[in-house]
């Protein structure tokens, strides 16, 4: 049993204005972490103590699906990261670090770096031991800090530079049995989610930089979330709407026919997809053409939507390009001989068309058939631009985002989209990082063939993850912990901490309750009982038992759930076992 006084717990009446989010606020006010610099946080006692109970609950679910445990250093030697396959991609959001040198300058070319993930350590750490198909069906993880030089970190530790991940890795010697791992590792996250007391969905997700054959992120919804779910109760769809698709462009769509002659017409002041919806043109964003300039590995290209569409940019991924970002005004002007707004992909219609790598056009826009879109002249834009006769496209594909009410790819009712925090996320990798020729992540097969070995990579921010817990399981009084994750499962309020008798109760109520397997802490502060309630309150501690002097008179004390219902008086008589009932039933609920 823990004694309040005995511990840290500095609660907050007001929070901090630092704080914007409900989570973010409870963190503080409950006094679970502080803030040390940006993105950078001090766990408390309370918040440690939640961030072992969590970790705990994983170790358990990796252990149960065969994953072992072992533990990499946080600082590695850069080499490892640029002989890889994103050091270019990724090393924007690594911290670097030279040696020890006192008159070292922080260096364009790194001794080292703080680990974002390890993937870059794992896969040379085990390729260089591993060397048959005896080694592989391996999965080993983590729980480690990792660093990442986030642009705006925000949000307590929903995104810190430096927060608590556990992460695996798998090595599997056949793609069949790296499927058969990532589905025993979905699993054991399913099983995580729900013990931490989470609501959560698991939606397919974009792989991004990390490559790979696909991959699942484990979503809690919420208004404060980073990312967009799109989704589909009838047929369960869900996915990220980096990934999410939609069934608007009926297959095999055909051509539609030009509608008349292409035609330039004056558009003084009109520098965007709105401007031309309104009088005098009334021109719907669905009727007209969008085209948008991206560098990919130094190399400009284009990309044409709707005028009611989003280029997504996740998808451009498919490309091929390994870094893409939005091109500048000044390289657009450079290119087109025009600015953003008056842009188009129209034959002909180009400054000089080889300054463009390639023109890709999005399917949708051949839902619009003919269409209007800019001249690349100021002030000038086309109409009746049909796609097929006038549109100078490469290839197409699926580049925008969907929109909330298209139809599901699988039942063709109306998507939804909601915003979500991504706490977890797992990849089937395939041979990105094996087949590299510095990991040697390789082994002789059955068949004496030489192969690399089928990686899977499995994420979960631990400490995104408590603060997710709070998000979604708070009320105006504070947080609400789920019985599993709860720095202390039950709380003794004494509020004559100077009465023997009272103390003695509450000493063997306290032990009865952690026989019963409860984590308990006993509130032996001097100070108003009003105070010890909110602060019980505010901690969230899902167990309340309170022991007082009046109620010793009538020979009661009061327990109450932190999650609701009134609080029920219980005879002294009864006190030990009612409370090792409460706690078995709260424990297995
Ligand atoms: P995000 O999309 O939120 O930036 P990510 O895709 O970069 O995350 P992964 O590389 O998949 O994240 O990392 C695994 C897990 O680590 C994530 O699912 C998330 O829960 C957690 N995580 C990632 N970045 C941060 C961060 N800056 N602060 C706290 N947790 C993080
Ligand atoms: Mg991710």
């Amino acid at each position: 049993m823990q004694n309040w006084s005995n511990t840290y717990i500095p609660t907050l009446k007001e929070s901090p204005s630092e704080a914007e989010i409900e989570s973010h606020k409870l963190l503080l006010r409950a006094g679970l972490a502080r803030k040390i610099g940006s993105g950078l946080y001090a766990y408390l006692p309370l918040g440690a103590r939640v961030l072992e109970k969590v970790s705990q609950i994983c170790r358990e679910e990796m252990n149960a699906a065969n994953a072992c445990e072992l533990l990499m250093p946080a600082v590695v030697p850069a080499d490892y990261w640029k002989e890889g396959p994103r050091w270019n991609a990724t090393r924007e959001i690594m911290y670097s670090v030279n040696g020890a040198g006192a008159n070292e300058k922080p260096s364009e070319d790194p001794q080292f770096v703080l680990g974002p993930t390890h993937e870059e350590i794992i896969t040379p750490l085990f390729g260089a031991e591993a060397a048959s198909y005896r080694d592989m069906g391996r999965t080993f993880y983590q729980i480690q800090t990792k660093f990442r030089n986030e642009i705006r970190p925000r949000y307590g530790l929903m995104r810190a530079r430096e927060f608590i991940m556990k992460d695996g890795y798998s090595f599997d010697a056949n793609d069949e049995a790296a499927s058969e791992t990532y589905h025993r590792m979905a699993s054991a996250y399913d099983r995580f989610f729900a013990r931490c007391g989470l609501e959560f969905i698991s939606v397919e997700a974009d792989t991004g930089v990390m490559g790979g054959d696909f991959s699942h992120e484990y979503m809690v919804p919420a208004e404060v979330g980073d990312d967009d779910v799109v989704y589909c109760h009838d047929s369960g769809y869900a996915a990220n709407i980096e990934k999410a698709t939609s069934a608007l462009v009926p297959e095999g769509l055909a051509d539609a026919e030009p509608v008349g002659e292409m035609e330039k017409f004056e558009t003084p002041g009109v520098k965007t997809i709105e401007k031309l919806a309104k009088e005098p043109y009334n021109i719907p964003a669905d009727e007209q053409f969008k085209t948008l300039l991206f560098v990919g590995d130094d190399k400009l290209f284009a990309v044409v939507v709707r005028g009611c569409d989003q280029v997504e940019e996740a998808k451009l991924s498919s490309l091929g390009y390994e870094l893409i970002r939005p091109a500048t005004v000044d390289e657009i002007f450079e290119a087109m001989g025009a600015y953003p707004g008056s842009l188009g992909a129209v034959k002909g219609s180009f400054k000089d068309r080889t300054k463009l790598d390639g023109i890709y056009g999005d399917e949708a826009i051949r839902l619009v058939g003919n269409g209007t879109t800019g001249a690349n002249e100021k002030a000038m834009h086309m109409r009746n631009v049909n796609v097929s006769r006038d549109l100078d496209i490469d290839s197409f594909g699926d580049f925008r985002q969907v929109q909330e009410g298209e139809p599901c790819p699988k039942s063709g009712k109306p998507l939804k989209i909601a915003r979500a925090i991504e706490v977890g996320h797992i990849f089937k990798l395939g041979t990105k990082y094996s087949e590299n020729e510095k990991y040697g992540a390789t082994f002789t097969d059955a068949d004496k063939e030489v192969k690399p070995a089928i990686m899977g990579c499995y994420g979960i921010g631990i400490s995104r993850t408590v603060q997710a817990i709070i998000e979604q399981c708070h009320d105006k009084n504070g947080i609400r912990w789920p019985w599993n994750v709860a720095p202390y499962h039950a709380v003794i309020t004494l509020l004559d901490p100077d009465m023997e008798e009272a103390v003695t109760l509450a000493n063997e109520l306290g032990e009865a309750m952690e026989a019963a397997g409860a984590d308990v802490l006993l509130d032996d502060r001097d100070g108003r009982p009003g105070v010890k309630f909110k602060d019980a309150d505010l901690i969230g501690i899902p167990l309340r038992v309170v022991i007082g002097g009046r109620g010793l008179k009538e020979g009661i004390v009061e327990v109450k759930l932190r999650n609701g219902g009134d609080a029920e008086k219980v005879a002294l008589a009864d006190a030990k076992a009612r409370l090792a009932e409460i706690v078995s039933e709260q424990a297995k609920a």
